[in-house]
């Protein structure tokens, strides 16, 4: 089982895009594949058509007493192989609410531990908010994908994700290898290109060689959600990141060879 932490300090560069691309590729190539939702404003969850009011059973439920198992909260979608795990507006609330419980940092990864190898990958939809919920996943995670959004403004935000997942790997002691995926480029701007060449001048291999492109056919939600007859992948965007998976799959299994 590998787990992911998708996660970026700012919002609108792609993390909810990227969970539902890699996932759905994943799941293409045959793999039992978890899509968690940790964003209170729950953008994954309703990429899947579910309703919040109600709110519906999720990622609230592993941070209650006893904690909910996800086996039993976990929800299949229309693609084979690939099942999701939604958020609540209340998790917004959830740090403030529950200030003085220790241990809560580890809530998720003693929840996914827990759950055994039921998925092969376990991908994590992060908000922007470093708090409780990025915490836990960042202590979860074998990996950390930061996706990015090629223009000048977004690389403040890739230094803090990067400085922050150092911290944590500092606290755990164990590697928390990192990989940036350059998102809605478009290489026709002097200033995409530009910031593109910046993140590969300063983070070098763990840039992404590629980048995703701006293709507005991503954009709609039924593009990653629903099941396709055929699993081409339609359009530059969804292409670009089956390359972007090939990448981060063989950044794992040098790792684990390192490892080993
Ligand atoms: P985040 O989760 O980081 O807030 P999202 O994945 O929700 O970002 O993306 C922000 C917006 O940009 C969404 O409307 C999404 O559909 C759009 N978007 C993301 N990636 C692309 C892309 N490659 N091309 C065009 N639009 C995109
Ligand atoms: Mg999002």
């Amino acid at each position: 089982m590998r787990i992911w932490a998708i996660a970026n300090q700012k919002g609108g560069v792609g993390k909810t895009t990227t969970t539902l691309a890699l996932g759905r590729g994943l799941a293409a190539l045959g793999h039992r594949v978890l899509l968690i939702d940790l964003d209170p404003h729950a953008s994954l969850t309703r990429a899947f058509g579910v309703p919040l009011d109600p709110p519906p059973q999720g990622v609230l439920e592993l941070f209650a007493t006893p904690p909910g198992e996800i086996s039993a909260l976990a929800r299949g979608s229309a693609i084979p192989g690939l099942d999701y795990l939604c958020a609540q507006a209340a998790l917004a609330t959830l740090e403030r609410r529950s200030a003085n419980q220790p241990g809560l940092g580890l809530a998720l990864q003693h929840a996914l531990a827990q759950h055994g190898q039921r998925h092969d990958y376990i991908l994590l939809d992060c908000a922007p908010t470093l708090g409780l919920l990025m915490i836990n996943a960042l202590a979860a995670a074998d990996r950390l994908i930061i996706p990015t959004q090629a223009e000048p403004l977004a690389l403040h935000g890739l230094e803090g994700m990067v400085r922050t997942g150092q911290m944590v790997e500092r606290s755990r002691g164990r590697p928390l290898p990192v990989s940036i995926v350059p998102t809605l480029f478009d290489r026709r701007t002097r200033t995409g290109n530009e910031t593109l060449r910046q993140m590969q001048d300063r983070h070098g291999e763990r840039v992404w060689e590629d980048a995703i492109p701006i293709d507005t056919r991503i954009s709609t939600p039924a593009t990653l959600t629903a099941a396709a007859h055929d699993d081409n992948y339609p359009g530059r965007g969804l292409s670009a990141y089956r390359r972007a998976l090939e990448w981060l799959r063989a950044e794992d299994a040098a790792q684990l060879e390192r490892a080993a």
